[in-house]
């Protein structure tokens, strides 16, 4: 818990309780992906009092501080996690939702080298790649 208020502390941002309840769902699941209604409905179970729109505001404030980051998965499906700091790109599961996290560097020196090719120096990339889970692939034949 300590480490929790010394993170917002170094981002200069208030300890609500709402803040350091979310900050601390993030860090008990430190590869998990939540949606706003995901972080809600667990902080209103550890009955922290907790509104909708405080969990917005404290998203959106612990967003701007990069103590966590988001990623769209899809047009509607925003996801938050922890910022740990490692580049990866997310897979999506086409029926039961599940996002796994891949990473392939030769992909990304690819993704380089089409931007040079248009002129641009390479920043970044945002992909998400769809498919169908192994799970949900072994359960189909049933
Ligand atoms: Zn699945
Ligand atoms: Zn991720």
């Amino acid at each position: 818990m300590i480490a929790i208020y010394e993170k917002l502390e170094k981002a200069r941002l208030r300890a609500t309780s709402t803040r350091v309840a979310v900050l601390s769902l993030f860090h008990a699941f430190p590869r998990e992906h939540f949606t706003v209604e995901q972080v809600y409905r667990a902080l209103c179970d550890q009955a922290e009092p907790c509104s909708l729109a405080s969990v917005y505001r404290a998203l959106a404030l612990l967003s701007d501080a990069r103590l966590i980051v988001s990623a769209a998965l899809g047009d509607t499906r925003v996801v938050y996690e922890l910022n740990r700091g490692e580049r990866h790109y997310h897979v999506v599961c086409d029926r039961c939702a599940r996002v796994a996290e891949v990473y392939d560097p030769e992909f990304e020196a690819q993704q380089a080298k089409v931007a040079e090719e248009h002129g641009f120096s390479f920043s970044s990339c945002n992909l998400v790649i769809f498919g169908v889970c192994a799970k949900c692939a072994g359960l189909a034949g049933n």
